[in-house]
């Protein structure tokens, strides 16, 4: 399909990814894309700024997934034009961010996001003039609020796949970096050196998974080769910005795939640092249930179903917190307390390395709760943990655990069959609970029916 994509274009092979100061250009005959593929109103925001003198094209992700036959998520624009010059463009646009100001152009529901070229700081760049360095010790970009020109701009972007700039007008792709090759080849490629560029962001070691998951793409030797030796240094990232990261790499619908390229690049740890433990001392059950997880939420994902953020971290986590529990029962705390003492713990331990957010933490902590809860059902219990609004992502939770090898006695069986039963034998059911008196107050029960019941749709629940 690549070939059909670039007709008759030839690259020659270059080894390295140095950006080149002209830049390659493809007429339309030498590639598939047309204007028509774009969203209209980035082509029309493209336009407006040309009219007005400005440089203007599309770029980045929606380039490249274009080219790729994919449908892109969002059109990203860059031009010349500062802020204020595109603000006053167009009358539905905003400035946003301080540190580095973009300007969304709003239509309806779509946002259009339009940046400035910008450039890179040189690595040795003299502070003289400024009295706060850009970078600190290691040679992390602290702040990039410098405005270039194109070509400073494509140099400053991270892969080559990713500084494709598309002319709208002349239907021509701008390649700087050898991007098209990159396509070609399906390869992941930092523009420049790659250890470098992993110092001056090493969120970028995320994004290199994260790209090549998404595309099936591998990752270029030379911008592979740094990464285990680099991975530790997102330890120091934001914990606000890894959250965002962490939700790309896990809602983009290869989430899967995406945790055995974290795994072999030991990017993982440094993410979920008790949840590798938990890998370590109990492999075969931890990574059965974060698979599964991560699968049901590809799957849901291409379904075009929600899916909630607290579900994943619930059972990313899930599997470090019996081992923290038991330490405290060791401690003369009862099971229950512990339990949720663990959870507290774990949580706030988590949030250091990636904020989750209150409205996450307190639904990742009712799902754990439910699952103490679910064995208990004599009495009104059971018909009051039907109506608690999250009992159904505590039930799907359930069915995560029993997938995963946990054993509970067929809880989640008996937990489907009173879903489906009516009044009287849910009555009936209760009753059956309380004649296994050892079982009315934690122990789940044998299974009531045969297992020709079909299980309430295994997956996650919706927010
Ligand atoms: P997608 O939107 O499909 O996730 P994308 O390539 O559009 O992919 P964005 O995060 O939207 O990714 O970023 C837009 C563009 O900005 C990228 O294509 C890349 O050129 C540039 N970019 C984003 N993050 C970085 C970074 N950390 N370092 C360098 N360039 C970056
Ligand atoms: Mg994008």
């Amino acid at each position: 399909m690549l070939k059909k994509l670039f007709k008759s274009f030839r690259s020659p092979l270059k080894r390295n990814a140095h950006s080149r100061s002209t830049p390659e250009a493809l007429g339309p005959r030498q590639h598939s894309l047309q204007r028509g593929q774009f969203s209209r109103n980035a082509v029309n925001v493209v336009e407006r700024l040309q009219h007005a003198g400005y440089q203007a094209f599309l770029v980045g992700g929606c380039v490249r997934d274009q080219l790729l036959g994919i449908t892109p998520k969002d059109f990203d624009v860059a031009t010349s034009a500062t802020p204020e010059q595109v603000r006053a463009e167009f009358r539905n646009a905003r400035v946003i961010g301080r540190r580095f100001k973009l300007v969304h152009v709003h239509f309806g529901r779509e946002i259009i996001e339009v940046a400035t070229f910008r450039s890179n700081h040189p690595q040795d760049e003299s502070e003289e003039d400024s009295h706060v360095s850009s970078r600190n010790e290691s040679g992390r970009i602290l702040r990039d609020n410098v405005y270039g020109n194109q070509e400073d701009d494509a140099q400053r972007r991270d892969f080559t796949i990713n500084a494709l700039y598309f002319d709208v007008t002349g239907e021509r792709i701008l390649d700087y970096a050898h991007g098209v090759h990159d396509i070609r080849n399906r390869l992941v490629r930092l523009i420049g050196t790659p250890e470098q560029r992993y110092l001056e962001d090493p969120v970028r070691m995320l994004r290199a998974v994260r790209f090549a998951a998404k595309l099936d793409f591998d990752i270029e030797k030379h911008t592979a080769e740094p990464i285990r030796r680099l991975a530790p240094m997102l330890r120091d990232i934001p914990s606000a910005r890894l959250f965002d990261e962490t939700l790309k790499l896990f809602l983009a619908g290869y989430a899967e795939y995406t945790f055995d390229l974290l795994l072999e690049y030991d990017l993982f740890e440094p993410l979920f640092p008790a949840s590798a433990a938990a890998l370590r001392h109990n492999p075969e059950y931890t990574e059965r249930l974060i698979r599964r997880a991560l699968a049901n939420t590809d799957d849901r994902i291409y379904q075009g179903k929600p899916v909630t953020p607290a579900f994943l971290f619930a059972a990313l986590l899930w599997p470090a917190l019996p081992a923290r529990a038991l330490q405290l029962q060791d401690r003369g705390m009862p099971p229950i307390p512990a339990m949720q003492e663990a959870a507290h713990d774990l949580i706030a331990e988590q949030c250091k390395r990636i904020a989750i957010p209150k409205r996450f933490t307190l639904p990742i902590r009712e799902i754990w709760d439910m699952q103490e809860r679910l064995p208990r059902r004599s009495g009104k219990r059971a018909d009051l943990l039907l109506e608690n609004p999250r009992f159904r992502a505590g039930y799907d939770f359930l069915l995560l655990r029993e997938d995963a090898g946990e054993k509970t006695n067929g809880l989640g069986d008996w937990w489907t069959d009173y879903q489906d039963a009516n009044d009287s034998e849910r009555r009936a059911m209760i009753r059956d609970l309380s004649s296994h008196n050892d079982e009315a107050a934690s122990g789940p029960r044998k299974r009531r029916r045969s297992g020709s019941r079909k299980r309430r749709g295994a997956g996650q629940a919706s927010e």
